[in-house]
């Protein structure tokens, strides 16, 4: 079987990338298969659930066509810069061009050892695969700039952590895997001309428009600032928390990569962690503006060489861009929260109504997404405000506020108390709650039961719509059953 693959990123010079090692698992076997992103991909399903199909998702054998590498990059992880960190337990395939003419990644997860991995297995265990999975297709259907997952297979080899889980592998698909950290690994070794021929490559692929630009390499680094502000802005509309937003996990193209110790808020805390590995709160929800905007200023010094022949210069320029970041986030940010509001227009006061509305949920103890979401249905409809007030500890705070905003709503053009669809849309029903994703993982790993997986899947592929049947995933966790750590 000969695949489509067009493997750029390994044109590149050799220092790019390692060599991929060989290396079987004992018994695969398919959990999932993503169709529909096969066929997006112009991949044949049918072959991919084949026993070549699922010995190449395995990482086992590889088609014509492949030319697995791993690739080289370096990274501040928690503050700290790590020269060397490169894929320590994924293989690049190769890329393909999707059915809309898309550049796109097939990487396996989990698929073993390469000369980047230092102490580490190569491997990755079933629970954070499947974590993956689940929560980058529901991304990808709450419209949130991702990978994806294209399959899950389990290795039937364990792999040893605290304790011995079994072994999985996850496809995965990106637009590209080229990191802030990708930037760093040549900066950080002086190699000027690698530092130029990615940023060259990373134009071409993600930013074909800075080509174009009076400076190229000037408008790289804005574009990028501008995506990934407003990916972030997107991530703070759902209460994800990324969890590990190290410099090597931030990708140029602005899609989120990287599920590790991801979660969800349950209820709405500005200053909440869940990863285990973060203990400071550096990677806290409402510290993610600010960290997104300090891994690219590391972007931003990586690729000072490119954006003025003059270094005093060149740092004006970046500290000028990085600067920019704020007001990229804040009118990124200000888009998704009146989405949230159903506002359509804009008036001075809204940052403040908005805020008020945010503040009483984080005192109220209230359930972000439920809470918007009966926001949502109490739009055109005060019957429902007590759906509203129910999620708060205190009815009253949100007693107090709601007529600011039906006066606020009132000044809204053409506003006829039928259904917000920008606001239903902004207002997801279903998200991957965290106790749920850890359910389905112990039904799992105890007793190989994916039925759980496979229904969350199905739900989450349909976020905005009510899904009556469905009503218990979308119940906020008891207090018994809340997560409180994620591990990756
Ligand atoms: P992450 O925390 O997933 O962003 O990974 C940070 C670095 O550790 C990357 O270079 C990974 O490739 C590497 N790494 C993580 N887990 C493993 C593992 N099990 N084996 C080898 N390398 C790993
Ligand atoms: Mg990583
Ligand atoms: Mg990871």
């Amino acid at each position: 079987m000969t695949l489509p693959f067009d493997n750029s990123y390994a044109r590149l010079p050799e220092r790019f990338f390692a060599p991929f090692q060989p290396s079987t698992v004992s018994a695969p076997l398919l959990i999932q298969l993503n169709e529909p992103l096969a066929r997006e991909l112009r991949l044949d399903a049918e072959w991919l659930k084949s026993p070549d199909g699922l010995q190449m998702l395995a990482g086992n054998s590889f088609p014509e066509g492949a030319q697995p590498i791993a690739m080289a990059y370096a990274g501040h992880q928690f503050g700290q810069f790590s020269p060397q960190l490169g894929d320590g337990r994924a293989t690049l395939l190769g890329e393909v061009v999707d059915i809309k003419g898309r550049r796109r990644d097939i990487q396996l997860k989990g698929s073993g050892p390469t000369p980047f991995s230092r102490r580490g297995d190569g491997r990755a265990a079933i629970g954070p695969v499947l974590r993956e999975y689940i929560v980058s297709e529901a991304m990808a259907a709450m419209g949130i700039p991702t990978t994806r997952a294209l399959a899950a297979v389990s290795t039937g080899d364990p792999v040893y952590r605290e304790t011995v889980l079994p072994g999985a592998v996850l496809t995965r698909v990106g637009a590209s895997h080229i990191r802030v950290g990708t930037f760093q690994f040549f900066a950080a070794r002086s190699d000027e001309e690698a530092v130029k021929l990615l940023a060259d490559h990373a134009i071409v692929r993600h930013y074909p428009d800075a080509a174009e630009a009076e400076s190229p390499y000037r408008a790289l680094l804005e574009a990028v600032i501008a995506a990934q502000a407003s990916l972030v802005a997107r991530w703070m509309g759902v209460g994800f928390i990324h969890g590990v937003m190290n410099t090597d996990n931030m990708a140029i193209s602005g899609e989120t990569i990287d599920y590790g110790p991801c979660a969800f808020l349950d209820t709405y805390d500005p200053a909440k962690v869940f990863s285990s590995i973060d203990q400071f709160g550096r990677y806290a929800y409402a510290n993610q503006p600010g960290i997104a905007q300090w891994n690219l200023a590391r972007l931003a010094e990586a690729l000072l060489p490119l954006l003025h022949e003059n270094r005093d210069e060149g740092v004006k320029i970046a500290q000028e861009l990085i600067a920019g970041f704020r007001a990229h986030f804040e009118q990124a940010y200000m888009a998704v929260l009146r989405a949230k509001f159903g506002l359509l227009t804009e008036e001075e006061a809204d940052g403040d109504l908005m805020q008020g509305f945010l503040d009483r949920m984080a005192e109220g103890g209230a359930d972000f997404t439920r809470t918007f979401r009966a926001l949502n249905a109490a739009f055109g409809d005060p019957e429902q405000d007590r759906d509203v007030r129910a999620e708060f500890i205190d009815p009253m705070l949100y007693e107090t506020w709601a007529p600011d905003w039906r006066a606020r709503l009132a000044r809204e053009p053409g506003q006829d108390g039928a259904p917000s669809e920008l606001m239903r849309l902004a207002n997801p029903a279903f998200i991957p709650r965290n106790h749920r994703i850890e359910e389905a993982i112990r039904a799992a790993i105890e007793n190989a039961d994916f039925t759980l997986f496979h229904r969350l899947n199905t739900v989450l592929a349909r976020p905005f719509d009510d899904q009556p049947e469905q009503a218990d995933l979308a119940i906020a966790p008891h207090p018994d059953q809340r997560v409180m750590r994620t591990f990756c």
